[in-house]
């Protein structure tokens, strides 16, 4: 299976990371080795001194498709789960700086904690999904799909031009703002609406 992770979906994240608001989805990937499942803790890399969360949904593709239209695309996935795309910061502006690609910075083991799945039949408007972090019980990130730049349909029907989606596969959303570091002791949980869906510690 693979991870695909829509960048600067939120225009107000864009803003705060001073990147242009897109005119087409922006993609990049990360590999299996990447997940952290059932509420295992993500241990602090040692190459980094600036790992920031990125709180996201997150679609379970439920069977194959390429070249997907957007208006069929709803029949391409079934559940919806919370996710974090943990970025190392510090090595993603250096990467930005030399114009190189970011998967050091992105792509690293343990940077793709995942939560429980919902079906997506549980959440009644999938243009208006609230979801959020808390850090050690404090809210710290907050989003709406109706600020979404590229609806989940969208996302799914422009991937799928380029790479084949196989049933399994995931495709985070994108963050709103309010990304920042989190550091060892932190304890993170994310909701969608008010339900619990992951909960971990930074050790
Ligand atoms: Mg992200």
């Amino acid at each position: 299976m693979k991870i695909i992770c829509i960048g600067r979906n939120y225009a107000e994240h864009a803003k705060e990371m001073n990147s242009a608001i897109p005119t087409e989805p922006v993609f990049f990937l990360k590999p299996d080795t990447a997940l952290i499942k059932d509420n295992q803790p993500f241990y602090y890399p040692d190459f980094s001194k600036e790992i920031h969360h990125e709180v996201e949904l997150v679609l379970k593709i439920s069977k194959p498709g390429k070249n997907i239209d957007s208006k069929y695309a709803h029949k391409y996935y079934d559940e919806i789960g919370i996710g974090i795309d943990f970025t190392a910061r510090d090595i993603q502006s250096k990467c930005k700086e030399k114009g190189l690609p970011w998967e050091k910075a992105k792509a690293f083991d343990g940077s793709a904690p995942i939560g429980q799945f919902i079906d997506k039949k549980k959440l009644i408007d999938l243009d208006n999904i609230n979801f959020h972090l808390t850090i050690n019980g404090i809210v710290i990130q907050k989003g709406n799909t109706k600020d979404l730049l590229f609806t989940f349909d969208a996302v799914i029907a422009y991937v799928s031009k380029f790479i084949t989606l196989k049933t399994g596969d995931l495709i985070f959303t994108g963050t709103p703002e309010g990304v920042g570091p989190v550091r060892i002791g932190d304890k993170l949980e994310a909701f969608i609406e008010n339900e619990k869906l992951l909960n971990f510690e930074i050790k």
